[in-house]
């Protein structure tokens, strides 16, 4: 039997990248799971798509009714959703850092805040975020989304304070340089987006950039029962690119 028998979890941003990979092995490992995205379609046999915006109250709020609806509950919540950000502060106009932020911080506290009467009726509640290597290190040209991983991992010690007695663990999982659309789009900005990414992998000490089912298996064993009591962590995922 697999450690989430029987659970129930959402995934924000679950239709690509990393959220897509953490849905599939929530599911594998014996899940129901609602992937909640701006448009969750195409998505994998029984995953339950729910549109939501987590910049939007109204749309959040629809959304966890709507997982209630489906699943019956909520006992695990992967805050996924996020955007990139690639400049300095002077790159960055006051617009870009609201429109950011609202999506990689707010969009945490809202939908957290909006799952937190499902999650405190679970016997097995678990908040998993996504941080990034860029929260502890001082990488170039990511000031605004620095600032926003940098956020996301002091809302994660906060929320796994406010919410232990109420038997809900948060955690969050930091990765490095993920094979995602994400990157893909990044890479897009150079002039030879091949070679970039040739050089990406090389710049990893493993070769090769982290892939998405592998920051699934991280995020999968921080919201199971098996670290139950594990509450207020990082867990580093980066093929130790920022350790050597
Ligand atoms: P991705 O772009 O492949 O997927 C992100 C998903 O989030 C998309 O499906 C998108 O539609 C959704 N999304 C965006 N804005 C949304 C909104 N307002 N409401 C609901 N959904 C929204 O990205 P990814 O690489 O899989 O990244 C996922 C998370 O992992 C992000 O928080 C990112 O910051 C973090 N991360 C990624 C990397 C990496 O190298 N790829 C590294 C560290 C951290």
């Amino acid at each position: 039997a697999g450690e989430y028998d029987g659970l129930r979890a959402a995934v924000t941003g679950g239709a690509s990248g990393i959220g897509r990979a953490t849905a599939l092995e929530l599911q594998a490992r014996g899940a129901r799971v609602a992937v909640l995205d701006l448009a969750p379609v195409d998505l994998p046999d029984g995953l339950v798509g729910i549109a939501c915006d987590v910049t939007s109250d109204e749309s959040v709020a629809a959304a966890l009714a709507a997982v209630r609806e489906e699943l019956g509950g909520l006992d695990v919540l992967v805050n996924n959703a996020g955007i990139s950000a690639v400049g300095t502060v002077e790159q960055n106009p006051s617009s870009e850092w609201t429109r950011v932020l609202d999506v990689n911080v707010v969009g945490i506290a809202r939908v957290t805040a909006a799952a937190l009467p499902l999650l405190r009726a679970s016997d097995h509640a678990a908040v998993v975020n996504l941080c990034s290597i860029a929260a502890f290190n001082g990488l170039p040209l990511r000031a605004l989304y620095s600032a926003t991983k940098g956020a996301v991992y002091g809302l994660t010690l906060a929320m796994a304070t406010d919410h232990v007695r109420e038997g809900i663990r948060v955690n969050c999982v930091s990765p490095g340089t993920v094979d995602t659309p994400f990157v893909a789009r990044m890479l897009e900005r150079f002039d030879d987006p091949v070679a970039e990414r040739a050089a990406l992998d090389a710049r990893q000490a493993t070769g090769r950039m982290v892939s998405p089912e592998e920051i699934a298996h991280a995020i999968a064993y921080l919201g199971s029962p098996l670290a139950g009591s594990t509450t207020g962590t990082s867990l580093l995922v980066d093929g130790g690119v920022t350790t050597l």
